[in-house]
């Protein structure tokens, strides 16, 4: 029985160390060696370091605040059923659950997959008042957090697609 149950751990460890590889690779992320969808902890990367590691469109919006244009990214217009992570770390930020069709022309989901999945910091930058969001483990720029967001939560957080990797539901048992 407690064998059965090791052996159960042992699997799912396995299993799961695997799966965040495959994510690694399948996103283009081999280089990167602060990518884990598994590991939440804090990490402090300098922006000489992520320059070397983020191809350049990534690196201008994650970590100069640059904002693809609307009706560009990959993921304003898509309602499939899955998960968002960090592009930059991996780490786990939205479910498709919490995303709803906007009109902006960016991703926008009502709450974050986790409290402390995003952190957030005042941006009065180009003349307006706004709150902008970041990822909670590497600080990454994702883009803002605005009032006009459905029910439950009433937000809105608009989101650059460039700045989230997406994983269908069950493409662990697609692979
Ligand atoms: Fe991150």
């Amino acid at each position: 029985m407690v064998k059965t149950m090791i052996l159960g751990v042992l699997f799912t460890m396995i299993t799961a160390g695997s799966y965040a590889q495959n994510l690694r690779s399948d996103k283009g992320h081999e280089n990167n060696p602060y990518y884990s969808t598994t590991d939440t902890s804090k990490i402090q990367v300098s922006n000489a370091e992520w320059k070397k590691i983020l191809p350049k469109d990534l690196y201008a919006v994650a970590r100069e605040k640059d904002t693809e244009r609307p009706f560009t990214g990959k993921y304003w217009n898509s309602d499939t059923r899955g998960s968002y992570y960090c592009a930059a770390c991996g780490n786990a930020l939205f479910k498709s659950d919490a995303k709803f069709a906007s009109s902006c022309g960016w991703p926008s989901f009502y709450e974050p997959l986790r409290e402390n999945s995003v952190t957030y910091q005042e941006d009065n930058s180009i003349g307006m008042q706004r709150i902008e969001v970041l990822c909670g483990r590497c600080d990454a720029h994702l883009g803002h957090i605005f009032n006009d967001g459905p029910p439950p939560t009433n937000k809105r957080f608009c989101m650059n697609s460039i700045s989230l990797d997406f994983e269908p539901d069950n493409s662990v048992t697609a692979k």
